[in-house]
């Protein structure tokens, strides 16, 4: 078992540098001095997000008979969150330094941090901040929906969602009515979800405006353990097939008392981040709380009723529930490597090098003509760019040397660089015309591939 408290802040520091300069990930609004708790992904942030996204949902929707997708919005009626018990209970507690005035999350401070406004206090002198007593607060955006509101009418209020989980319990009545479905099955949905957090940190990793990737898994009562078991499974297999190594990967079975008071079973899926093992999915058993407090609040029957055995009841349910940008953060964090070379004469050299799986690199190919100074080499470089263009996020380079461009490559986790050279023309003999160089990132071997067989070779190695 890892010990939880084991950072690197070094290391940390170093990938949130590295992704403002590369442009993975930039401070939301940054020229005006920062929105606290959002963030803005940036072009390669945004290719790696989308990878993520589009795997989870071919793995979850695509490749499965028995899920379902969903899109849901995000202004939420009040009722869907008031039956949740999100209106009355979703919070946190929060204490306040009576001093400096910081606001910090009751549950997460261990001991009582040191006061922005006493710090500079003489040696020996108390320099804590002086906490109020814990008090609820809601973490949910409030807003109000419509032109001519008046603010007091309950109808006009609707909230950002928390969760998109919300929106499968209240759509789920449709969806089966629309789709013939049989239990087991799922409602997976991608979405945002809002949080006020007291104390968004840890770079995207607490945010107040983030991603989810959830499935709600509908199954009889009696499955409903098992099933948590292997979502666990299936879910862990995802993360190794992402290149999560599992060994960062640690499973926390939830302890009677600390899940959420519906909840049978919870595991949570952490990971080894450079500032402690925390968490990326919780895997939770929900039995049938979620659409029984719906149907009590909507007066509508959710009953699912069962053609063979003629039963009709409430559903339980299963959710993994991931968080996108916690996951994207895993992978950087994952991905990134400092590796010391050797260079041709016996010099050191070291390298930054993003290790992405090739699925989830935002670039999957650079092409690079050898020298940008002859025409045939560019001309017969865009060419081959055009070739792959259509099937997958290519990059064009042609200035530096092509050393120092497939270093570029490297820092931001490019799989495969083209390099089209004078063998590619024809120049070194027959046998090599219209092959190309393409370089490995991880091993820097280099193997000679015939142009009319680059497409299929890339296509197996980066989907
Ligand atoms: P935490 O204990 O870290 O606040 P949670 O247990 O409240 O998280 P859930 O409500 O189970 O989180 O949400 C499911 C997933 O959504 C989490 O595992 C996480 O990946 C993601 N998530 C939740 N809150 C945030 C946040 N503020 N920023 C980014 N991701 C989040």
């Amino acid at each position: 078992m890892a010990n939880k408290d084991v950072t690197d802040h070094a290391r940390m520091e170093k990938i949130v540098s590295l992704c403002k300069r590369k442009g993975f990930i930039f401070q939301s609004a940054e020229l005006y001095g920062g929105l606290n708790g959002c963030w803005d992904y940036g072009p390669l942030g945004a290719e790696l997000k989308r990878n993520l996204k589009e795997y989870w949902w071919r793995k979850n929707v695509q490749e499965r008979d028995d899920i379902l997708g969903l899109d849901g919005s995000i202004l939420t009626h009040q009722a869907v969150l008031s039956a949740s018990g999100h209106v009355g209970g979703f919070s946190d507690p929060m204490v306040d330094c009576k001093v400096c005035k910081k606001r910090y999350r009751a549950d997460q401070i261990e001991e009582a941090p040191v006061c922005e406004k006493k710090q500079q206090l003489p040696k020996g002198e108390d320099k804590t901040c002086e906490l109020t007593e814990p008090r609820e607060f809601n973490l949910m955006f409030q807003t109000s929906i419509g032109a001519s509101v008046d603010d007091k009418d309950p109808n006009a209020i609707a909230y950002l969602r928390p969760e998109t989980a919300q929106s499968i319990f209240v759509q789920y009545k449709n969806v089966i009515d629309s789709n013939r479905v049989k239990l087991p099955f799922g409602i997976a949905q991608i979405g945002k979800s809002f949080r006020n957090e007291i104390n968004p940190r840890n770079f995207t990793f607490r945010s107040r405006e983030f991603e989810q990737m959830e499935v709600e898994y509908f199954c009889r009562a009696e499955d409903g353990l098992r099933l948590t078991d292997e979502w666990l499974e299936t879910r862990l297999k995802f993360y190794e097939e992402i290149g999560i190594a599992r060994e960062k990967l640690h499973v926390l079975d939830v302890a009677d008392g600390e899940r959420a008071f519906y909840s049978m079973k919870t595991y949570d899926i952490e990971y080894e981040f450079p500032f402690g093992v925390q968490e990326l999915e919780g895997v939770a058993y929900r039995t049938d709380y979620d659409l029984s407090v719906h149907q009590k609040h909507s007066g509508r029957p959710l009953e699912y009723f069962d053609d063979e055995t003629k039963e009709k009841f409430i559903p339980h349910v299963v959710e993994p529930s991931a968080g996108c940008d916690r996951t994207v953060l895993a992978l950087i964090c994952e991905a990134y490597d400092e590796e010391d070379l050797t260079k041709e004469d016996g010099k050191p050299d070291s390298r930054v090098v993003m290790r992405f799986d090739a699925k989830m690199a935002p670039i999957k190919a650079a092409v690079l003509p050898l020298l940008k100074n002859k025409p045939e080499l560019v001309a017969k470089a865009k060419e081959v760019k055009c070739l792959l263009q259509p099937h997958m996020n290519v990059f064009y380079d042609e200035a530096a040397a092509i050393g120092r461009r497939y270093r570029r490559q490297d820092e931001v986790g490019t799989p495969y660089c083209i390099a089209i050279d004078f063998e590619t023309l024809g120049e070194e003999g027959e046998d090599l015309k219209d092959t190309v160089t393409v370089r490995e990132r991880d091993s820097m071997e280099q193997v000679r591939i015939p142009i009319s067989e680059l497409l299929g070779w890339l296509l197996q190695r980066v989907r």
